[in-house]
């Protein structure tokens, strides 16, 4: 690749406060949703057509965002019906109001059908044998009975903040050609933070948006979970770079969290270099036989709180299973019931 600029550009000093909105090209408007989470807002995308609105992704059930949205469907949007909803993906910050949207104005729902999927069975409390096995994949990697419940618990309240997902969607799949927004645009659909997350390229314009794959500052979560234990979702998300290969670095790319922003290659290139410095510290501190949660510990010290714990969890599994598929690492029980992982190089 030829040499890339070191920082990325942001065209936007700040983020439009909530409820308001920055016009980011002809008829695309950035609106910012607070969110409860220690990541403090969603961004999402309102796309004017000829009879009424597209929107890309809709934060999840809060009064604070319910709010902002009724103050954008009144103003901005000019109490016009929202004809299509298009989700990125399945977290509840991007589909949690998916529901209540939809069956106020009928709108249709687009996105892929793994996340539709995924965030029907996920958000849905107690689905049979979900909560067993959540159970199971939290006491292996080092929690005992009392720890593994409170992570059931604080899930528990990320499925409460979404609405019930809509019944049915209009499937979209990677390669497509969509039309929303007076624009045509590109469905290019990648593994790694999600299992089938949606960006949109439109050509002629030269936009990206990238929902949470390609996010400015922070690095998407990539983490594995109990529903597939052995999953690479970091290998997935390395692999998925190359999808965007043929976007120019000068495309400006729409994040749903943090600012837009010029310089897509610089972006990923930084995103590899974390990873493989996050697979190295990895490789070293297992040199050491321990379990993933006293590894997640070692690799995020600053973490609290159960949600965040999970987090950090999963992205040190993440990292873990990359390397136990490369042969670098292995697992075996121990008399507790624990995977124990340890460096083989
Ligand atoms: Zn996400």
């Amino acid at each position: 690749m030829n040499a890339l600029p070191d920082a990325l550009r942001f065209p936007y000093e700040k983020a439009p406060a909530p409820g308001e909105v920055t016009k980011v090209a002809d008829g695309l408007l950035w609106a910012c949703l607070p969110l409860p989470f220690r990541l403090n807002h969603v961004n999402v995308w309102l796309l004017e057509n000829e009879d009424g609105w597209t929107v890309i992704d809709t934060g999840c059930v809060t009064p604070q965002i319910k709010k902002c949205w009724e103050k954008l469907l009144a103003d901005p949007m000019r109490g016009e019906p929202v004809r299509t909803l298009i989700a990125t993906h399945g977290h509840v910050d991007h589909i949690g109001l998916a529901g209540w949207l939809v069956d106020r104005f009928g709108s249709e729902f687009v996105g892929t059908f793994g996340e539709w999927v995924w965030a029907r069975l996920s958000h849905t409390r107690d689905v049979p044998g979900s909560n067993t096995e959540h159970h199971r994949f939290m006491r292996g990697h080092g929690f005992d009975d009392a720890g593994a419940e409170l992570m059931l618990t604080s899930r528990h309240r990320f499925i409460d903040m979404s609405s019930t997902i809509p019944g049915a969607i209009t499937e979209i799949r990677d390669g497509e050609i969509i039309r929303f927004g007076r624009r045509d645009w590109r469905v290019i659909v990648t593994r790694g933070h999600a299992f089938e997350h949606a960006s949109f390229y439109c050509e002629r314009d030269n936009i990206l948006i990238a929902g949470d794959h390609l996010l400015p500052k922070i690095t998407p979560v990539i983490a594995v979970y109990e529903m597939l234990p052995h999953a690479d979702p970091l290998g997935d998300y390395l692999d998925s770079f190359a999808q965007f290969a043929d976007i120019p670095e000068d495309v400006l790319v729409l994040p749903s969290h943090g600012r837009p922003y010029y310089g897509v290659h610089t972006r990923i290139r930084q995103l590899q270099e974390h990873h493989t410095e996050r697979l190295d510290a990895t490789i070293t501190h297992l040199r050491k036989p321990q379990h993933a949660l006293a590894l997640s510990k070692t690799m995020f010290p600053h973490v609290e709180g159960p949600e965040n714990v999970g987090f950090a969890l999963g992205e040190v599994l993440a990292h873990i299973n990359y390397l136990v598929h490369d042969g670098v690492v292995g697992a075996v029980s121990d008399e507790h019931g624990h995977v124990i992982y340890e460096s083989l190089a």
